[in-house]
């Protein structure tokens, strides 16, 4: 890999091992079973922050929904772009996203207003 597939646009880092030209390079698989999401190119890479919940929850006394930040994400416009996608459940104006195979999730989230959806890179596997 080459200096100069790395592109910065306002001082943030906008391209990764895993980045092409704005979209995902390689293909997106769930981390659990291997299932594949999106196809490669499918998926344009996002910055944003967003607490998702933990996919691995603490059992235990209180019951209370562990979060985290994530800050990367591709962004599907359209849900028929997915190879294979489910949801788990849904929180004010969004629907967290999990795998349509395993139900592992979320692994990112639908925004029922805009119809788009987020994948969260640290939450899949690339291939
Ligand atoms: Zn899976």
């Amino acid at each position: 890999m080459s200096d100069s597939e790395s592109v910065e646009k306002n001082g943030i880092e906008v391209s990764n091992e895993y980045v092409e030209n704005g979209t995902n390079k390689l293909i997106v698989k769930c981390k659990f079973c291997g299932s594949k999401m999106l196809d490669k190119k499918s998926g344009t890479f996002v910055k944003q922050e967003k607490d998702l919940p933990l996919m691995q929850q603490e059992t235990g006394k209180d019951a209370e929904v562990q979060n985290e930040k994530v800050n990367e994400f591709y962004h599907v416009e359209n849900m028929y772009t997915f190879e294979n996608i489910g949801f788990t459940h849904t929180v004010d104006n969004y629907k967290y996203l999990s795998c349509a195979d395993c139900d592992a999730g979320p692994v990112g989230y639908y925004d029922m207003n805009t119809k788009h959806s987020f994948v969260a890179l640290s939450r899949i596997n690339h291939a």
